[in-house]
């Protein structure tokens, strides 16, 4: 089967790439292992080096990248811009701490001298998604091969362009050869990569459907997984709340990424008391939006990524309105032969409702009202998923209190879900297992090693 790349603004074909069989892809891994055998024994210093020439690559192509993810998954250069910027910021943040969070830890345990160290796994299957194409894989990629790891990439199949591009990035960064190898497969030849004998460990972003297939091939071979999977974050706004400020970011969060993001704030849940005066100023700002050209510098909403990505997610909101939702903004596909969507909101959404239990992957919010601020906590965690959560509140002390009722894996107070390379990223329940980023995420592609010295 070939990949192909498609501009989801104009539905043209951009190119068609040739998938490999299975000797190609063996070869790719027996290289990859090689090559990480030889890297594991290289200093800090050298990859420093290697991962600061990544930062400075990445800053210079900025503009090259952008356009790149606009063409093929209809990001709008603007936020390209940012995520390309923040891929720099995670090489950086690796080049600098690594070594320490690699360092060994001496514990006195009354031996003569007794120390835990870290040490490299070997090669690390990347499984990931296209809506952060570049970033996804730069989350995962630094530290791995930072701890002394190599990376075998398979993107996700609509984005090839990035994925080569990727590879390319780390070759002219003067990595070492198949050291960071995008290997052109499908998913369904996922479970062979797990299985060969060159493969360590597996990290996958994706869909729960994904993880759980892949989580059980790592399981069944015994091979150490981390697991980011999707989420639908609530976003709880109290009485108390700046509403205007609330709004803003409910907005931003809401539509960033065409709402493809798997932290977006995509179950807004305002308590009864500000409820109507919070929903018409979050439907106001979400109306100004612009949506266009992705490659326009002024365009806040793209096209989705996928004509098929747009059918599932109108399904959701026909039979989510069926049940009972009210459609206060957008709900309907806009005309034409782009995957547009506009900037949508389902209020009084229920527990009857799809938009209620399931994750929507697109730019549309539900809007569940509570009433008072203890039905807004269970409506929070009554779902499968727990990725992040914000809690909108002028009384600070109070909402530390319920950021520690909510079941996710980070609970953001008056600010937006976001990743910060210094804060450990992951979720709790159905949204996935195990953390990226911080000295968490180098730590769990290593062999976590006890010398005892009598
Ligand atoms: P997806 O369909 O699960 O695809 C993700 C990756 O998994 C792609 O490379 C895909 O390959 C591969 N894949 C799919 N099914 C597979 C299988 N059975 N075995 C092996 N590999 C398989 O997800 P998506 O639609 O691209 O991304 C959207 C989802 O990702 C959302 O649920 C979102 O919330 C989640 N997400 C989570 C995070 C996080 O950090 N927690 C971040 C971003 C996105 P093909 O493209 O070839 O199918």
């Amino acid at each position: 089967m070939p990949y192909i790349s498609l501009n989801p603004a104009t539905r043209k074909t951009l190119k068609t790439y040739t998938s490999w069989d299975s000797n190609h892809l063996a070869e790719a891994l027996e290289q990859a292992y090689n090559a990480q055998r030889n890297w594991a024994r290289t200093t800090f210093a050298e990859r420093v080096e290697r991962m600061n020439c990544v930062a400075k690559l990445l800053h210079e192509r900025i503009s090259e990248y952008a356009a790149l993810m606009a063409a093929e998954m209809g990001k709008p250069v603007r936020e390209g811009h940012a995520e390309i910027k923040k891929c720099a910021l995670v090489c950086d943040y690796y080049a600098v701490h690594a070594e320490h969070f690699m360092g060994a830890e001496v514990v006195q345990t009354g031996a003569g001298k007794s120390y835990v160290c870290y040490e490299p796994l070997g090669v690390v299957l990347g499984v990931m998604p296209w809506n952060f194409p570049f970033f996804q894989v730069m989350r995962f990629a630094a530290p791995a091969l930072m701890a002394g790891n190599g990376c075998v990439l398979k993107h996700a199949s609509s984005v090839p362009g990035c994925a080569l591009a990727l590879e390319q990035l780390f070759r002219d960064a003067e990595f070492p050869p198949h050291l960071f190898t995008t290997l052109m497969i499908e998913a369904s030849d996922v479970a062979d990569v797990i299985a060969s004998h060159y493969i360590q460990a597996v990290t996958l972003t994706g869909s729960e459907p994904a993880g759980r297939e892949v989580a059980s091939h790592a399981g069944q071979h015994l091979k150490k997984c981390v697991m980011e999977l999707g989420g639908s974050d609530a976003f709880v706004v109290l009485k108390d709340a700046d509403l205007e400020l609330a709004a803003s970011f409910a907005v931003r969060s809401r539509f960033q990424n065409c709402g493809q993001s798997c932290i977006a704030a995509k179950r807004i849940i305002p308590v009864a008391e500000i409820a109507d005066e919070f929903v018409a100023l979050f439907i106001k700002k979400a109306a100004e939006l612009k949506m266009g050209d992705p490659m326009d510098e002024t365009t806040q909403i793209g096209p989705m990524a996928r004509l098929d990505l747009r059918e599932d997610l109108h399904q959701q909101v026909a039979d989510s309105i069926a049940q009972g939702a009210q459609p206060v903004l957008g709900c309907e596909p806009v005309r034409g032969a782009g995957a547009f969507y506009p900037p949508s909101a389902l209020d009084r959404v229920t527990a009857k409702t799809r938009a209620y239990h399931e994750e929507l992957f697109g730019p549309v919010a539900a809007i569940i009202r509570a009433r008072d601020e203890e039905e807004a906590i269970r409506i929070a965690n009554d779902t499968r998923f727990g990725l992040g959560s914000s809690i909108w509140s002028r009384d600070l002390d109070r909402a530390e209190k319920i950021a520690g009722q909510i079941q996710a894996g980070s609970c953001f107070i008056n600010g937006m879900v976001r990743s910060d390379p210094r804060l450990p990223f992951g979720g709790t329940k159905a949204s996935g297992f195990g953390r990226e980023l911080s000295y968490h995420g180098i730590r769990e592609f290593v062999n976590i090693k006890t010398v005892w010295i009598g």
